[in-house]
């Protein structure tokens, strides 16, 4: 018997998911008030939001965020490598394929799972602004506190988390844990 129930069997490796950080309850009210705001702060613009998500981790939080947007948007896409494999360390972030619709002189929010270092966002921001939209503004499910520097900002934040390695609701670790319903911390040294 795991001690980790909160795991459905089947679905994780049990001993690896150490606790849970955010409930599922927990994220879909904070997905909800993300939403309250961005809409808030979009309903003037007449020709539509363009979304940039970074993929593969904010697809759970895109797809929970956009369904309570009710705003006209498009959707692009960025894939950007930095956690390559199963490692929990960040080897530097490189844009790898990106697709989007036209962004000049378009409101666009580029939307992130997590802010940890900055390298993914920084190099994100600045692909997205040569493109030279109206507005860029970027909304994160989560932000490690204190260690982004100040050039890389964001606008939207869902929680601040401490400096852990977390997995679930779309963040994954070598590739597994994404279909986790919370987010959870996840710890190699464990058996
Ligand atoms: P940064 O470039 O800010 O250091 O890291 C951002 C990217 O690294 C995130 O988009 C995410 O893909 C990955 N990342 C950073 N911290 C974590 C974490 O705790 N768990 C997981 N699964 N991915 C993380
Ligand atoms: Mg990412």
């Amino acid at each position: 018997m795991s001690a980790h129930a909160d795991v459905p069997d089947g679905v994780a490796r049990p001993g690896r998911i150490d606790r849970v950080l955010i409930s599922a309850t927990a994220l879909e009210e904070r997905v909800h008030g993300l939403a309250h705001e961005i809409a808030r702060t979009y309903a003037v613009t007449s020709d539509g939001l363009i979304i940039v998500t970074v993929l593969s981790g904010s697809l759970v939080f895109l797809a929970d965020l956009i369904r309570k947007l009710p705003l006209m948007l498009r959707i692009g896409l960025v894939t950007v490598s930095s956690y390559p494999g199963g490692t929990t360390r960040s080897a530097g972030a490189k844009l790898l394929t990106s697709s989007y619709p036209e962004l000049q002189n378009r409101d666009v929010l580029l939307v992130d799972d997590i802010l940890d270092t900055g390298g993914t966002l920084r190099l994100v921001q600045r692909e997205i602004r040569a493109a030279v939209p109206r507005s860029l503004r970027t909304a994160v499910l989560l932000r490690k506190t204190g260690k982004a520097p100040p050039d890389v900002t964001v606008d939207f934040v869902g929680f601040d988390i401490e400096d852990v390695f977390v997995v679930g609701y779309g963040l994954d670790y070598d590739g597994l844990y994404r279909n986790l319903p919370h987010i959870a911390e996840w710890r190699p040294g464990n058996p």
